[in-house]
């Protein structure tokens, strides 16, 4: 997933150090296993700051479809006039 977002000649650049740099090699090796053991968690735990955006998303789509539901009734009413 993390390798989509990188740019093809960093990539390139990236996988040839890699290659050469066993620091390197540990921390991909590493990556890739804690990317495994996570997709095997039954109930992965999300951090907070991703749960904080999730809430605020939820919420935000919540707002907007309870907005919708009520119609042109309570947006007349709301219509800001300053
Ligand atoms: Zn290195």
């Amino acid at each position: 997933m993390l390798m989509a977002n990188w740019e093809k000649p960093l990539c390139r650049e990236l996988e040839a150090h890699i290659a050469e740099c066993e620091n390197c090699r540990v921390v991909v090796n590493t990556l890739s296993k804690t990317v495994v053991l996570y997709h095997q968690l039954p109930v992965p735990e999300m951090p907070n700051a991703v749960k904080e955006r999730l809430y605020k998303v939820l919420n935000l789509d919540d707002l907007q479809r309870s907005t919708q539901d009520r119609g042109m009734e309570s947006s007349s009413k709301i219509a800001p006039e300053a």
